[in-house]
């Protein structure tokens, strides 16, 4: 189960931490408490290196946090829409709803979280030196989170896509080629190269008895499984883009009038004709729609007791889009809003419904015939 808590929000953002970022904050926590600050502090006692790696460790998820508000800062001024940044147990995502337009602004969104973490880092370390022979615990704290933000940075700028530095990578070869597709193609294999190599040195420290390279196994496979959602996602988006609502939606939709039973809807209609998404009429007008997933909204014994215009979802509220509205459009309509499906209406006519699944299928013919 996943769950997350919202904390604040910035510029109109929301800072969400996910239950597992609880785990990593505790294992750096303790990493600091009882290695790093005993190490360098030698002359203090248990109860201060627990209450300095807290803190310490908090501002390190600050950090990480003003990474990702950058990115998003960036989108935001380029006009998309950042509905939320989550810390989780590998740091911290930006959820930006829409693609980036060209090379240019991906290339300046992607680079903004390494610059201003090289920044940070930066600040960090001259910090320090104004704190050289002040207050020692300030000034080990102060220059780990240097290191952490140069670290941070360069390790974000490894040119594997779905990684920061990957993205510029993808920029760049978007830019010369001019293929989207085949930019993030390549991207997305020296994403999974460097996966494998992470995996790779975190099966070697294992076997020499370190167990930190379960760690690197852990991010080289959540990048591994990233890169490969993100160049699918890439090549939905390619093959839907001279697809129209025409191609994908479901046609011959079958009419229920609004005032018969639930209970005659999943008989007579649902049952019997096999269809599950209905037009709701009455005298002729359509009114609305009903799908099977309307009906499992109400309890079983209350069927026979609802009329199906109770259920409905009415016309105002149904989402609409034309025949010729492109493919790409839709499945943005419904991953964004998180709908199950759209109507396709010409005028006051209703031509079809599309949900996912339609899409999917489609995608899975279209992907069949291209192999031949
Ligand atoms: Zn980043």
């Amino acid at each position: 189960m996943r769950h997350s808590w919202r904390i604040g929000r910035i510029a109109g953002i929301d800072i969400n931490v996910d239950s597992s970022w609880f785990i990593i904050y505790f294992l750096l926590t303790w990493m600091l408490a009882t290695s790093y600050f005993p190490q360098s502090l030698p002359s203090y006692r248990g109860a201060f290196y627990w209450v300095i790696s807290l803190l310490t460790s908090l501002l390190v998820f600050a950090s990480v946090l003003i990474h990702e508000l950058a990115h998003s800062l960036v989108a935001i001024k380029q006009g998309d829409t950042v509905r939320s940044i989550t810390l989780f147990i590998l740091g911290g995502v930006a959820q930006i709803t829409e693609e980036p337009k060209d090379p240019v602004s991906e290339f300046v969104m992607a680079i903004a979280g390494p610059l201003v973490s090289f920044f940070l880092g930066s600040f960090f370390f001259m910090l320090s030196l104004l704190l050289l022979g002040v207050n020692d615990p300030l000034l080990v704290m102060i220059s780990y989170l240097g290191l952490i933000n140069i670290i941070l940075g360069v390790f974000n700028l490894l040119p594997g896509f779905p990684m920061d530095g990957g993205r510029v990578l993808r920029s760049i070869v978007w830019k010369i080629t001019g293929d989207l597709r085949k930019a993030t193609q390549i991207a997305s294999f020296s994403g999974r190269a460097f996966s494998f190599l992470l995996i790779s040195i975190g099966i070697f420290e294992i076997l020499q008895g370190s167990l930190s390279g379960l760690w690197l196994v852990f991010i080289g496979w959540f990048l591994h499984s990233a890169a490969v959602k993100g160049y699918h996602q890439v090549l939905m988006r390619t093959r839907l883009n001279n697809v129209t609502a025409e191609d994908l939606m479901v046609e011959d939709l079958k009419t229920v009038p609004g005032h018969v039973k639930v209970q005659e809807l999943v008989d007579v209609h649902i049952l019997k004709k096999k269809e599950r998404v209905f037009i709701v009429v009455d005298n002729g007008k359509m009114k609305g729609i009903v799908c099977l997933e309307d009906i499992k909204t109400i309890p079983r014994d209350k069927w026979k007791s609802t009329d199906v215009n109770e259920i409905m979802i009415p016309r105002e509220e149904m989402e609409i889009v034309s025949s010729d509205t492109d493919g790409e459009t839709i499945l943005a309509k419904l991953m964004s809003r998180n709908i199950r499906q759209v109507f396709v209406m010409d005028g006051n006519s209703i031509r079809g419904v599309i949900s996912s699944g339609d899409i999917q299928r489609y995608m899975q013919l279209r992907s069949e015939l291209d192999k031949k």
